[in-house]
């Protein structure tokens, strides 16, 4: 299984989506950190390196601007090699 690591920024801050007083806010991370997860799950799949047999670990920052109300999602790959990297890379990008 892939391992899936999602964290949010809010303001150039950090949170815990438990920490949030803010209902709304606190109902939209949720509900992207879900997509977030469901996304990367159908892309992903249960993909493993061809050569090593590791699975890629993915690391996905969503950065809410709360003026804007805009939220922008930074993916980070890591893996055994860089073939399995840019594999996942690839796989994510569709
Ligand atoms: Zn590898």
């Amino acid at each position: 299984m892939i391992d899936i690591t999602i964290q949010f920024e809010v303001d150039d801050r950090p949170v815990e989506v438990d920490e949030i007083t803010d209902e709304y806010l606190a109902e939209i991370l949720e509900h992207t950190g879900e997509q977030i997860r469901r996304h990367v799950v159908k892309q992903l799949g249960d993909m493993r390196c061809a050569k090593h047999g590791n699975p890629p670990q993915v690391t996905v920052t969503g950065v809410y601007t709360s003026d804007t109300e805009q939220m922008e999602l930074d993916y980070h790959v890591d893996s055994c090699c860089e073939q399995s990297v840019l594999q996942a890379v690839q796989a994510l990008a569709h």
